[in-house]
């Protein structure tokens, strides 16, 4: 939440509305101070033997382990996510770091054949990266950016999410404990007009990574282009989950909940389109009721919680404007009544392919059951949006996969299965879902230039 004194942003704990914490927010000035901090240590860092950044980072990526449990609690505190998902969290940030590590040394260029001398290519760092990270997903979405961008060689400042920036500050901390150079990953709580726009119009910034909503993607990118500044964008999705008549329909309507309840459907992969073949919709929808009602929802310190609350009052209004909590429903969960921000599981029959609750990204847990009639017409319906983040697709043919994964406009898509992020494998969006990739074994060209030098070797 931003309150009215613009040096300070409260943070509240979702699920109960305490304020847990009152953090500095950064200016225009806090950020220059940064970036000449950062462009210092870049120096350094750039210039230190490959080895020795992959060491300092798998060091970094050690004490995040040792903090896990920390890390943990802090994310259920201040983003309301079940424990068991904070721990996934706080891992993957210590799994990306180590991956990232691994390609500080394996950045290698190529020898590309031509005629009169030898000719190379090298992989430079850009220099300081700014990273605007969203709340849906504090910890991992950091470490995206900010792993890869350090193992290549370059000085990192992270601006959370004016809700979420606690676990981010910790890490900045265990980045000095793991001996990271003073300067090099700084973390710059801040508003996003004030500290995000001074990050994306300071000349000492190469890049930005962002990942959040489409319109502010839309302005970074219109203000990078003053400086033709390099930009990453993860944006919004309506990913659908096709689920056709040859498939495990059981399997497909009992996972289905997790895929669009997951982070209470604040997630950019949350399968929020179920697209259903006619002949069996009645039979997934009856097999769905049970697995949507059964979701585990409420206190996100308990174990056996598999859904919190939303982020913030603003969130829940925002929910609200597409499906009020009294709406009639296909499907409708429990939740908590009384303080927190919570919002109940619930399933709609969309009236038509172009209903707004079809097509608009809702960012809470809702989702919309289409019926389809063949494999062409899941295929139209699933590229009926601008987004094309994720997606999945049930079926037992084989052919039948191949073929609806490589029709399906979206960067992420999983057969018989709703996973889509991985440390080591590429991540980003079609259409207005992104620019760029994030993660997978290409992660650090991203944050490089490709330079390429010819040396001949004719006699002189
Ligand atoms: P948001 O776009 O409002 O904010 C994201 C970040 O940008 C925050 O740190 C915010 O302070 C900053 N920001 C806001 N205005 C800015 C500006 N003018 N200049 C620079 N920075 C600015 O989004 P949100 O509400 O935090 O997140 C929800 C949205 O993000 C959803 O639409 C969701 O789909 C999207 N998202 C996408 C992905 C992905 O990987 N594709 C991941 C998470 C969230």
């Amino acid at each position: 939440m931003t309150n009215d004194h613009p040096h300070e942003h409260h943070v509240l704990n979702p699920a109960t509305e305490e304020v847990i914490a009152t953090v500095p927010a950064a200016s225009a000035a806090d950020v220059d101070a940064a970036v000449a901090r950062a462009t210092t240590a870049q120096h350094g860092w750039s210039a230190a033997a490959p080895a020795d950044r992959a060491r300092l980072l798998r060091r970094f990526a050690a004490v995040v382990d040792d903090h896990i449990e920390e890390l943990a609690a802090l994310e259920v505190r201040e983003a309301g996510h079940p424990i068991g998902n904070a721990r996934w969290e706080a891992g993957n940030v210590r799994d990306l770091l180590d991956y990232a590590a691994g390609g500080a040394e394996r950045l290698t260029g190529s020898q590309i054949p031509v005629a009169g001398g030898l000719n190379v290519t090298f992989h430079e760092p850009l220099g300081v990266v700014a990273v605007i990270a969203p709340w849906n997903f504090p910890m991992p979405i950091a470490a995206w950016g900010t792993a890869p961008a350090l193992a290549a060689g370059n000085a990192v400042l992270l601006k959370p999410a004016e809700t979420t920036p606690l676990t981010a500050l910790r890490l900045a901390e265990l980045a000095l404990e793991a001996g990271l150079p003073e300067g090099l990953f700084q973390v710059l709580p801040g508003a996003g007009p004030v500290a995000g726009t001074a990050l994306v119009e300071h000349p000492g910034v190469a890049k930005v990574v962002f990942t959040g909503s489409t319109g502010v993607g839309k302005e970074i990118m219109a203000r990078c282009a003053a400086g033709v500044k390099r930009v990453t964008l993860e944006l919004g999705g309506k990913s659908p989950n096709i689920v056709f008549a040859d498939a495990d329909v059981e399997l497909a309507a009992r996972s289905a909940p997790g895929s669009f309840l997951d982070n209470t459907g604040q997630d950019c992969c949350a399968r929020s389109r179920i697209l259903v073949q006619r002949s069996v919709y009645d039979r997934f929808m009856e097999l769905l009721e049970p697995a949507v009602t059964s979701f585990a929802v409420g206190d996100p310190a308990d174990p056996a919680t598999a859904m919190g609350p939303l982020i913030s009052a603003a969130q829940r209004e925002r929910v609200r404007s597409y499906v009020p909590e009294d709406a009639p429903a296909a499907i409708r969960g429990e939740a908590p009544r009384g303080k927190g921000f919570w919002y109940p599981a619930t399933v709609l029959e969309a009236t038509g392919p172009q209903d707004r609750t079809a097509v608009e990204e809702i960012f809470g847990p809702v989702a919309v059951v289409l019926p389809f009639e063949d494999e062409a017409d899941a295929v139209r319906l699933a590229n009926a949006t601008d987004y094309g983040l994720s997606g999945s697709i049930w079926t037992r043919d084989v052919g039948r996969a191949l073929r609806v994964s490589r029709a399906v406009a979206a960067g992420n898509l999983s057969v018989n299965s709703h996973s889509s992020v991985r440390y080591s494998t590429p991540f980003g969006g079609y259409k207005q879902s992104g620019l760029g990739r994030e993660l997978g074994p290409d992660a650090l060209t991203a944050f490089t230039e490709t330079k390429n030098v010819f040396i001949s070797t004719e006699e002189q």
